[in-house]
């Protein structure tokens, strides 16, 4: 098994990489990616048997990426699993100063860092008429959440981006799956001051998550709870969406 994964130094990442070392043990080819050094050899060290590569970069850095993804190729030949997790979450507000500032960072990371994480993998993969990619969204890619925007746009155009390249892939032997998780209890999660429905650990989440994976469907929403919530949400009428969500708490601003 050869696994290529970004944002592996945190939450469900790291919940990740430790999952598939776990199945897969001396089995297991793993490129972990992040930005800081130290976090991920601390993860490799967790990796029991597995054959561990570290790729420090910055997934906003596309030249670094081709880089990493080119070295990974090189070493192990094409994967069989590409998981492009790296994100942020930010509180905003559409009409404060700055604002402009963070939608854009949020965009780079999680729409193009996620689409440039996958895209060199994209050829090798067809080539060979085999292989996974798959890209982690969010619920909040579904509607519009208040106090969230940048990030659930950055969501919105990761599943449409993602649900793309399935169809350009369709007929390929590659598979394309948008991970689209609820609550999951990480760093990014931990800062939120408001009660999360139907929260789990990352380990619990990561679990779900490579079930989804291999359950070959196309798009997943993890947990079963947050599916049922969200196949009612997804139909509301924009005033309803509106009446409700205006409720709801929002993500404090930094
Ligand atoms: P964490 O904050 O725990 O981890 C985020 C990971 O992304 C870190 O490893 C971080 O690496 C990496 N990362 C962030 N920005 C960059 C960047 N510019 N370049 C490279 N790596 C970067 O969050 P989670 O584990 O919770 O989130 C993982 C993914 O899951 C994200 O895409 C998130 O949007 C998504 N998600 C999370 C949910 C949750 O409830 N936790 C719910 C729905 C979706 P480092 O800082 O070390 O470089």
């Amino acid at each position: 098994m050869k696994l290529f994964i970004t944002g592996a130094s945190s939450g469900i990442g790291a919940a990740l990489a430790r999952h598939y070392a776990r199945l897969h043990a001396g089995d297991l080819i793993i490129g972990i990616a992040g930005r800081h050094a130290e976090r991920l050899t601390t993860l490799g060290g967790e990796l029991g048997r597995a054959c561990v590569q570290t790729y420090i970069h910055d997934v906003t850095d596309r030249i670094a990426l081709r880089k990493a993804a080119d070295d990974f190729l090189l070493r192990f030949g094409t994967p069989d699993l590409v998981i492009a997790n790296a994100g942020i979450s930010t509180g905003t507000d559409g009409g404060r100063d700055g604002d402009m500032e963070v939608l854009s960072r949020v965009l780079e990371t999680n729409v193009t860092g996620l689409a440039a994480t996958l895209q060199p993998f994209v050829v090798p993969m067809r080539t060979a008429g085999r292989g996974r990619l798959v890209g982690i969204a969010s619920v909040a890619g579904f509607r519009g959440l208040p106090g969230s925007g940048a990030y659930s746009a950055s969501k919105a155009a990761a599943i449409a981006w993602l649900e793309a390249l399935r169809v350009e892939l369709h007929g390929s032997g590659v598979r394309v799956v948008t991970i689209c998780p609820g609550y999951i209890d990480t760093p990014m999660t931990r800062v939120n001051n408001y009660i999360m429905p139907f929260v789990m650990s990352a380990e619990e989440g990561a679990k779900r998550i490579a079930r989804a994976i291999d359950s070959g469907r196309s798009l997943v929403i993890v947990p079963w709870q947050m599916r049922l919530v969200f196949s009612v949400l997804r139909l509301l009428p924009p005033w309803m969406h509106d009446a409700i969500f205006s409720r709801v708490p929002r993500k404090p601003l930094i």
